[in-house]
């Protein structure tokens, strides 16, 4: 879907994530290490400096640190650890089956597509796996997600998709049971539901989860981590490696890591339309004292009447954490569109959640349940609904690009950015094959990350060259 923007400009370069955003509900009771300076001062030089301590900054260094190369590590965050995208979002681990999975393989061949979703369903097992072994105390469920479609002409679509992936034999489908028929509203308990359909997937939280993995870092010699510390330019050393720079004075890095996701381009313009930060809502709704509800045990991601699409993941203290309902404030561009202000609420929609569950559970009317928190975060919205993954590409000689005055020497850095609303499923083993190429010295290709993932100049140059917006699958 292409955004019709001919009032937005070329994003800027220079933004840095903001110093106080909206309190979100994962937070409340903030970890021991959510402050983490492993050291008062900047380590003077790393093998390998990660830029972001969210998700992708945060498995990387772990990843990193497993591999046993005896490689120093530094992690460098603008705010405290886990504090943009991964610490606000909806706490869904859902791989896509069918959702998106058909446009690439519509865009790209049958192959091109099944290796996003076959990346994606491995990390219900690749997360339980390091949960389990490193014992994370981390609320993960792996549970059902039931995907609703209210709208009848939505379910009609719905059923056609389920059922050209379906007669593609396609192995992972075996997990999907799909009902179109007048059951689907008892099945998924949403009132009005035309059709549903039930897979495999997980819950977690996300911030327990990052911290968790953080302690383990901590306890490692050769990892230090820096909070509070924004990284403001990355220079090539005449020398050789890189000199970081941040207001704390400058530390040096043999191979840099961009998990900045959202805030990217601030450091590399080139991808100024490539990944594009983009505001999202999310919401914590409780069920007052001496009020019963029935307790859910599915996560859902669901359709209304009018197309506005939720994900909801139920708490095991009853609770619900849900997210979305983007199309209230889509045509609204200046409130979410290359935006990274998370210290407000996006206006438009802030309200859809209230009596949310009494509106679409049956058993919920008389539950009382109400937002007891509502905050905003902010995602990296890539171009063609892929992350930009791998080596950054390198200058062949033939062409100036504008940016390449700032950084020329592309070699021994890498970026891992651009989830979109989706990096549940997606980052861990991104971040193991970025691991992989740094401690392995393979190319993209060696590490079987879905090609489509791959950050290339191509993908760039079309950004820059398409429509604002592009092809994002919102
Ligand atoms: C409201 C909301 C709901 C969502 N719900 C879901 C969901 O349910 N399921 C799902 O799969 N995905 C969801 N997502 C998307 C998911 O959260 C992201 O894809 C994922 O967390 C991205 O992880 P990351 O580490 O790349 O980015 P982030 O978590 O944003 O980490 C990037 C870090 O880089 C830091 N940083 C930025 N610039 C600099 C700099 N110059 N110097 C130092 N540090 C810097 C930031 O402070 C930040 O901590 C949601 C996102 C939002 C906002």
């Amino acid at each position: 879907m292409s955004i019709n923007t001919t009032s937005i400009s070329i994003p800027t370069t220079d933004y840095l994530p903001v110093d106080n955003p909206t309190a979100s509900f994962w937070q409340e009771k903030p970890h021991q290490f959510h402050d983490l300076r492993t050291t008062l001062e900047l380590p003077p030089s790393s093998d390998v400096v990660i830029i972001g301590a969210g998700y992708a900054g945060i498995a990387t260094a772990y990843h990193l640190a497993k591999a046993e190369k005896n490689l120093r590590i530094t992690v460098l965050e603008a705010r405290g650890v886990c504090s943009g995208a991964t610490g606000r979002n909806g706490g869904h681990l859902r791989p896509d089956m069918y959702g998106h999975i058909p446009t690439y393989m519509e865009r790209a061949g049958v192959e091109a597509g099944l290796e996003i979703a076959q990346f994606e369903v491995a990390h219900l097992d690749a997360i339980k796996k390091v949960i389990e072994k490193e014992k994370i105390d981390c609320d993960f469920t792996l549970t059902r997600t039931v995907d609703v479609w209210i709208n009848e002409a939505a379910a009609k679509r719905a059923t056609e998709t389920y059922n050209l992936m379906a007669s593609r034999n396609l192995e992972y489908m075996d997990d999907v049971f799909f009902s179109r028929s007048e059951d689907a509203e008892n099945i998924s308990g949403i009132k009005g539901a035309k059709a549903c359909a039930t897979y495999t997937a997980g819950t977690i939280s996300p911030y327990k989860f990052i911290l968790g993995l953080t302690e383990i870092l901590n306890s490692d010699p050769l990892v230090n981590i820096q909070t509070y510390t924004p990284v403001t330019k990355v220079s090539p050393d005449p020398k050789g490696g890189f000199i970081i720079s941040t207001h704390r004075g400058t530390t040096h890095a043999k191979q840099v890591v961009y998990a900045n996701n959202a805030y990217v381009a601030g450091l590399l313009p080139e991808y100024n339309k490539a990944i594009v930060p983009c505001k999202g809502t999310c919401s914590h709704i409780t069920v007052p004292v001496g009020k019963r509800a029935p307790q859910l045990t599915n996560s859902y991601i669901i359709r209304e009447e009018d197309s506005t699409l939720s994900y909801l993941i139920p708490r095991i203290d009853g609770s619900i954490v849900v997210g979305g309902a983007n199309s209230k404030y889509k045509p609204f561009l200046d409130q979410w569109y290359n935006n990274v202000d998370d210290s407000n609420l996006i206006e438009m929609g802030k309200d859809h959640f209230d009596t949310y569950m009494q509106r679409f559970f049956h058993g919920w009317e008389d539950s009382g349940a109400r937002v007891d928190k509502i905050w905003s975060g902010v995602m990296g919205y890539s171009f063609d609904s892929n992350p930009h993954i791998g080596a950054l590409p390198k200058k062949d000689g033939s062409e100036k690009w504008w940016w390449q005055r700032i950084v020329p020497e592309k070699d021994n850095q890498f970026v891992l950015a651009g989830f979109n609303g989706h990096g549940m499923p997606v980052i861990w083993l991104a971040a193991k094959g970025i691991s992989k190429m740094i401690t392995e010295g393979v190319d993209f290709e060696e590490t079987k990350m879905p090609r489509l993932f791959k950050t290339t100049r191509e993908r760039i140059e079309n950004s820059l060259k398409g429509p604002e917006g592009g092809d994002i699958l919102v």
